[in-house]
């Protein structure tokens, strides 16, 4: 099986377990390419996590923090990628090196691209995500999300709109090779906010629960629209969504992106590729819910076959189909 994003305890303030335990995991769940894909350093003291905030006047400190594991994650990840690189076939793992990206602003764009071409001697690929919405996190818990919600307005049309727009650009600056968690956006949308249905207005009573629109995504032609570029811009590129079940992990019914989005997919650019993520940033998160990943490609979303990326000759990282038959012959099924 294959993970195209993940992280660990040694370089995210959330991560649990050491980098190297968790490559024996995979290891012992006989994945087949592991890729790892630490987070890129923010450079605005307003971007730091609560987490990662040593003390008031500490900033510059806190965001040099974040530079120097950074510099750590590629001397470590490139010890690693010889290492199994050289070992038996049979034991051995294939690992690449990308890493995630802040798609907040062009400035934190601009550093995506930068830190790829300085570094090509060790990053493969870039994860192109997006975390923030108007610089507010959308991904770190109910608080956070409510004020980029406030931020839009207080209208949930607004705020998918923003988001999308966010990822548009970000997908244009950096033409991530890896798209990540495409609907990242839906993780912390209450199912009991109530909005117009016209204009996505967050409404006190009346209206309509959000859990009763049938699919949120394509609910607003505006939004939509954007999500149909982005779709389309990515595979104009060459690039690859991927399936991350991170969104499963957390709760929600599907992996990142929902059935909506892909079903749009099928209509709008249906050459799509979509490759498979854990999202991982500890040993019990390696391969979480695949089980239920296995259920949503071959049922929900009725996928034949799934891509992976692997190094060419060159050592140039390439995408390469595989058929749903021959994904599920894996060991990795079998291995709890
Ligand atoms: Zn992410
Ligand atoms: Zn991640």
């Amino acid at each position: 099986m294959y993970s195209h994003h993940s992280h660990s305890g040694d370089y995210v303030a959330h991560g649990v377990d050491p980098l190297e335990d968790i490559i024996a995991e995979v290891k012992r769940r006989k994945f087949h390419t592991w890729c790892l894909t630490e987070h890129m350093p923010r450079l605005d003291a307003d971007l730091l996590y609560p987490e990662e905030i040593t003390g008031a006047m500490r900033a510059e400190e806190d965001l040099k923090t974040l530079d120097k594991k950074f510099e750590a994650y590629m001397v470590h990840a490139k010890k690693i990628k010889s290492r199994e690189d050289s070992s038996d076939a049979d034991a051995g793992v294939k690992i690449l090196i990308g890493f995630e990206i802040e798609g907040c602003d062009e400035t934190h764009l601009e550093y995506a691209n930068e830190l790829l071409s300085r570094n090509s001697e060790v990053l493969q690929y870039m994860v192109g995500s997006v975390h923030h919405v108007q610089n507010i996190p959308i991904d770190f818990d109910q608080q956070s999300w409510d004020r980029a919600l406030q931020a839009s307005g207080n209208n949930v049309r607004q705020l998918l709109f923003d988001y999308f727009s966010v990822q548009k650009k970000m997908l244009e600056v950096t033409q991530p090779l890896v798209v990540g968690h495409f609907d990242l956006i839906r993780l912390y949308m209450r199912g009991d906010l109530r909005v117009d249905l016209e204009s996505g207005q967050v409404l006190a009573e009346g209206g309509t629960f959000v859990r009763d629109i049938g699919s949120l995504m394509t609910q607003w032609d505006d939004v939509k629209e954007l999500i149909v570029e982005n779709l389309q811009y990515v595979v104009s590129y060459g690039g690859v969504v991927e399936i991350n079940t991170a969104g499963l992990r957390k709760g929600l019914v599907d992996p990142f992106p929902h059935r909506d989005v892909v079903e749009l997919a099928k209509v709008v650019a249906p050459t799509i590729k979509y490759v498979t993520s854990d999202d991982a940033h500890g040993i019990s998160q390696v391969g979480v819910c695949y089980d239920k990943l296995l259920n949503y490609i071959e049922n929900v979303i009725l996928l034949k076959q799934i891509a992976y990326l692997e190094e060419n000759g060159k050592g140039e990282v390439t995408v390469r189909d595989i058929s749903m038959e021959e994904v599920k012959k894996s060991e990795f099924w079998t291995i709890k």
